[in-house]
């Protein structure tokens, strides 16, 4: 596995491996790599032939008052791990390669910052958004793979690409879960044992909107409630959002169907989780909680 730093790096390496006749793949993520990345990386491979994978922690997608400083980092473990399942390259740029000086540009979502986690994170996917923009220019893949686990991010990053006529194609992989049913994250690493059972309530709620919702349950206030009364019962879970919405336009639903995803954001002391569940069809780690 090739490691590199620079972006000319990086660029002959793809060039050459593109001259070879070979497609490109590329896994972005900030790494304290997780099952949950790893299984992007797996999906990637599938796509094609050449798997790169970027770790980095993005500063411009973080708030001043959020956790870039704490956010855990482990290169040595991530350069093994991905390694050992078969990135061909990781490339781990510091911030001055990456953002040498102050942006002129960015790239701003226009619709669909204004619900969910963009509520909470205004600058967030602005953030996400530019960042991966910058990865598409460098590394031009054919193929980039996300995650579900990350909903409203997925969406947004296949708008710009369409909005943007970029030429890669995304694909979104499902949520990979512990075997209790907590979506892996990275951020799972800040909670205490006690903490984390707390957190188990969201993917507990959205398996009792997704057992209802199989067991014919189509009212989105009454699917939303039973996520509510699931997150509430377990006690110091602070509640962001949980919404049931559209899974393209990100609209509220009143009515579930096909395309509904339910969403929860929520916070267990200082650590913000995330979560979510397409109703209709959920992965395979949620299913089995049904
Ligand atoms: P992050 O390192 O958190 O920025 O995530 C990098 C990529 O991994 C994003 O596309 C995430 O959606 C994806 N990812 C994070 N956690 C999971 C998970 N539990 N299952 C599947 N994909 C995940």
């Amino acid at each position: 596995m090739k490691l590199v730093r620079t972006i000319s790096d990086i660029r002959e390496r793809v060039a050459t491996t593109r001259a070879a006749g070979h497609t490109v793949g590329l896994v972005p993520t900030m790494g304290f790599l997780h099952e949950g990345h790893l299984s992007l990386v797996d999906r990637c491979r599938e796509l094609s032939d050449y798997v790169v994978m970027s770790i980095y922690v993005n500063p411009l997608q973080f708030a001043p008052n959020e956790d870039l400083e704490s956010y855990p980092r482990d290169l040595e473990h991530d350069l093994a791990a991905a390694e050992q399942r078969g990135v061909d390259l990781v490339f781990t740029p510091d911030d001055r390669e990456l953002y040498p000086g102050k942006l002129t540009v960015a790239v701003t979502p226009r619709r669909l910052n204004d619900r969910l986690c963009g509520l909470g994170r205004p600058t967030h996917f602005e953030g996400v958004l530019t960042v991966v923009a910058k990865l598409f220019g460098i590394v031009q893949p054919d193929v980039a793979v996300f995650g579900q686990k990350d909903f409203q991010q997925a969406v947004l990053i296949e708008r710009m690409v369409a909005d943007l006529d970029l030429p890669v194609r995304v694909d979104v992989a499902p949520t990979v879960r512990e075997s209790d049913g907590i979506a892996m994250s990275s951020r799972n690493a800040y909670l205490t044992k006690e903490q984390r059972a707390r957190a188990l309530s969201l993917s507990r709620g959205l398996a009792d909107a997704a057992a209802a919702f199989r067991a014919g349950e189509r009212d989105a206030a009454r699917l939303r409630s039973a996520i509510l009364q699931t997150i509430e019962a377990a006690d110091g879970v602070d509640v962001e959002y949980v919404e049931i919405v559209s899974a393209h336009e990100l609209e509220p639903a009143e009515t579930a169907g096909e395309d509904t995803v339910a969403a929860v954001a929520a916070r267990v002391g200082s650590t913000r989780l995330i979560d979510n569940v397409r109703l209709a069809h959920p992965d395979p780690g949620l299913a089995k909680l049904l």
